[in-house]
């Protein structure tokens, strides 16, 4: 479960205090959304994910820390306050995009990013049909994040995927992931039910549990004689004896093993 604390908080642009919710511990249970929103309790802690000083309007994850430059003139600018025009329904939106503004101000590219994804989910959350165009924007800049690894680099291209089709660019997402090829296979699966969506023309949330997995048999030739033996026996085609045998078998399978219990339970 998620344990969020209450701490008093000196603020590192204006020097004054506030009480701010810290997150003690989070968990996750379930599968992430396609653009890799963690599910709950996590989901639903982002209220605590950044802090925001009530006194100047600073907000960071950490409002005692500057690692920024910021100035009070920044945070009183019609840019900042109004979030340049963007008329939220939640205050938890606005928290989000001016932290976006202050990491975008400051060339701290993945928290300028990151910031609009997280101000995307925050719209979803409140039916705010401003999400659509947070993450166009967020597209803007999401080339400029610096993938750490391979790892993170491959999860950047799985949440651009899900941000061109959420912000109804499918042509767009056919265009830049048709001949996407990734090492890991539910990565791909990913991107091709995210291929399948946009040719719907689909734009709805969707978890990585929705993604359908393809199962990939190889026969022998020994095998193919057993199977078809079988569907002749069972009066039935080739691939229902298949089916039946990997009906409790969602991905990679031993073909032996199965065929072991097959007979044994003919
Ligand atoms: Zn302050």
């Amino acid at each position: 479960m998620t344990t969020v604390r209450k701490f008093d908080k000196k603020c590192a642009i204006c020097t004054e205090t506030s009480p701010q919710s810290i997150m003690t511990s989070t968990c996750t249970l379930g599968y992430p959304d396609l653009d890799l929103r963690p599910a709950e309790m996590q989901r639903s802690s982002m209220f605590a994910w950044l802090q925001e000083c009530p006194h100047c309007g600073y907000v960071a994850g950490d409002i005692e820390q500057s690692q920024v430059k910021v100035s009070l003139d920044f945070l009183k600018s019609d840019e900042y306050l109004t979030c340049e025009g963007h008329d939220f329904k939640s205050d938890l939106a606005k928290r989000f995009y001016r932290h976006h503004l202050i990491s975008k101000a400051n060339n701290i590219h993945d928290s300028e990013f990151f910031s609009l994804l997280h101000c995307a989910w925050v719209c979803d959350d409140n039916d705010d049909d401003l999400a659509v165009g947070i993450r166009k924007l967020a597209l803007k800049s999401i080339d400029k994040v610096d993938a750490k690894n391979d790892d993170e680099m491959d999860n950047l291209k799985i949440i651009k995927a899900d941000l061109l089709r959420r912000s109804l660019q499918f042509d767009e997402l056919v265009e830049e992931f048709k001949d996407v090829f990734f090492e890991d296979k539910i990565k791909n699966e990913i991107i091709n039910f995210q291929l399948e969506l946009a040719v719907k023309k689909d734009s709805a949330c969707y978890s990585i549990e929705d993604v359908p997995t393809k199962v990939t048999v190889t026969l022998n030739g020994e095998l193919h004689k057993k199977l078809n033996l079988i569907a002749n026996l069972k009066r039935v085609s080739l691939a229902d004896v298949i089916e039946e045998m990997l009906s409790e078998k969602a991905d990679e399978t031993d073909m032996d093993e199965l065929m072991k219990n097959y007979y044994s339970n003919l």
